[in-house]
This record gives C-alpha cells, structure tokens and sequence, in this order.
C-alpha cells in the first residue's frame, strides 16, 4: 500500500481537515438522535466519515449504516466500551468493530445486564428524592433495549426542572459521592481491548484528557494501554481543554507508537458541541485511518 492511501479507498488528503468524526452517540445509548437522524444530520453539518460509537451497544450500527447507504455517508462501526482502571472509569473506543463477533457479543450482553442493574438502582436512589418513576421515564426517552447511563438520567432530570443542564444535574444527583451515584463494575482495561481486537477492531483511548487524572497518571494510563494491546488515542475532541492538548496527547501517541484518532463525542446539539467542528489532527500525528484495520461499513 503506498502512503496516502488506505482501506477506505478514499484520499485523505483533498478534504482535509474536517471530515472525520470517529466519536458519537445515538439514541441507542445516551445521544439524542436516531441513528438515521444522526447519519443525516452529519452529513449535513459536513462531516464526511462517521463512527457512530455508542455506550456499549453496536445496536444502532446497522441502523446507521443503512442511512449511510441511502444517502452517501460514510460509517465506521463502533462502539465505546465502559472498563475500570485503578477505580477510574475509563472508556475504551473501538473502531471498525464486527458487530456479530461472539466475543463482543458477550460482553454487550454482559454490560447491558450492569447496566440495567444500575440503571434501576439509579432510579430509586432518584425516587428517593421525589422523581416518580424515574427509571421507567428515562427509559422511555431512549430507543427500546437502550443501553441506559447516567447520560439518560441527566436528559430526564432536565426534562422535568431538576436543573438547567445536564451537567448541573450531575452536580445535584449523579456525580461522584451524589444522592443517586451507583459505583459501577465494569471489567478491567485488558478484558476490554482484548474483546475489541477478537472483534477485529482497533481499541482507542476516548478522551485522556477528562478523566480527572493528574497528568503523571494519564501518562501511566496510555502505556498500561498499550500495555494491554491498545492501538489508538483520541487526540481530539469537540471539547478541548487547551489550545496546545491535541499536541501534547500526539507528542505521546508517537512516543508509545499509538495512532491518532479524533471524535466529537457527540450526543446532541450544545453551545459548546456540535458535528462538523474542526477535528483536525497535528500533522506530527498517523491518523487512525492510515491503520490496515480500518474499514468503513459503506
Ligand atoms: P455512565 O457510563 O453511566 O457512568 O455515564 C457516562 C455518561 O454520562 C457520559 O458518556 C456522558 O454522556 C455523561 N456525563 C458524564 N459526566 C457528565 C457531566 N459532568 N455532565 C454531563 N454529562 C455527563
Ligand atoms: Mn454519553
Ligand atoms: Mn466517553
Ligand atoms: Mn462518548
């Protein structure tokens, strides 16, 4: 394979460098779109290649890559996978994923059982503080068998004034050491990426930098990663913390061989969030398309 080129079949470098978004959510989990109203809305924003990515489901993959069909949009098949690292909630996103792999199939299965248990514990701890039939409420917001987060109950709660935003919500409820936080059991770091690879797919660190780790530990973070059989790190999102983040992660992307990915985490429309920003990746970096693996659905 030449340089420039990859299993898209697609030339990176004309359309650079808005086109990919590798990051987003959808109905299926906590996002607030369909994944057909999501393909579409992409497209329309400007994004060219799409990864729908939602929280461990690729429920809504199919979905997603019949709209890319019928309207000429790219989509990668993804999901983004929840697993504990020393306590910390870490989110592990897989790209160009087969949806039937058995090994993916179990652990979805496994997760959206947690899920559910949580969810429901969620929503009592809420019914303690006067939201009547918070789970079934929340529920009924998302597609049928969603895969339930703390993002659906701060959708909820915004929905019937229990704050202005989302993120006010996990300040009052949801957050850490709040009224309605359920401490979750997710399987380690290496249970997930590995499932990932079974499935074909390339594991990428989601977001390193909004985890809340000191930076001594995001580094210890993204070579246990490696470690682990990681392939890829975002290095940008819609949301960065400084100007100077997406060098700095690729400066450490290229130290530990890892390529570059980037994703909006899109999960509907804010001030602050939308499709079609600027994901560009610093030319230092190899961007996660350039892997043999990659492969878009259509
Ligand atoms: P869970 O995996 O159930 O713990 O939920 C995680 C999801 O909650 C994330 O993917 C976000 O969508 C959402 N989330 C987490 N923290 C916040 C926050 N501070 N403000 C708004 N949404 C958040
Ligand atoms: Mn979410
Ligand atoms: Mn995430
Ligand atoms: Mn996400």
């Amino acid at each position: 394979m030449e340089s420039g080129e990859n299993n898209s079949g697609l030339d990176d470098v004309h359309l650079w460098p808005m086109r990919y978004d590798l990051h987003s959510h959808s109905k299926a989990s906590d996002g607030h779109y369909t994944p057909a109203e999501l393909v579409a809305l992409a497209k329309k924003k400007g994004v060219e290649v799409l990864a729908l990515t939602d929280h461990d489901t690729s429920a809504g993959v199919a979905e997603a890559v019949a709209t890319g069909k019928s309207i000429g949009m790219h989509v990668v098949a993804g999901i983004e996978l929840s697993c504990l690292w020393h306590r910390n909630q870490i989110h592990i996103v897989g790209l160009s994923i087969d949806p039937a792999s058995p090994e993916l199939r179990d652990l979805e299965k496994s997760q959206a059982e947690k899920r559910d248990i949580r969810a429901r514990e969620i929503g009592l701890r809420l019914e303690k503080h006067g939201f009547k039939d918070a789970y079934e409420k929340t529920k009924a917001m998302a597609a049928p068998g969603a895969s339930i987060t703390r993002g659906n109950y701060s959708r909820y709660l915004v929905s019937v004034g229990a704050g202005a935003t989302e993120e006010s919500c996990f300040s009052r409820y949801l957050g850490e050491g709040k009224p309605a936080y359920v401490e979750p059991n997710w399987p380690d770091m290496d249970t997930i990426v590995k499932t990932i690879l079974a499935a074909g797919g390339i594991p990428v660190l989601a977001h390193p930098c909004r985890y809340g780790l000191k930076n001594k530990w995001i580094l210890r973070l993204v070579k246990d990663f490696k470690s682990c059989g990681g392939e890829a790190i975002e290095v940008t999102g819609a949301v960065q913390g400084s100007s100077s983040e997406k060098f700095i992660l690729t400066e450490i992307a290229n130290k530990h061989e890892l390529l570059c990915s980037c994703g909006s985490d899109f999960h509907h429309e804010k001030p602050s969030l939308d499709l079609g920003t600027d994901l560009s990746i610093p030319e230092a970096g190899k961007p996660v398309w350039k892997s043999p693996k990659f492969r878009l659905e259509c």
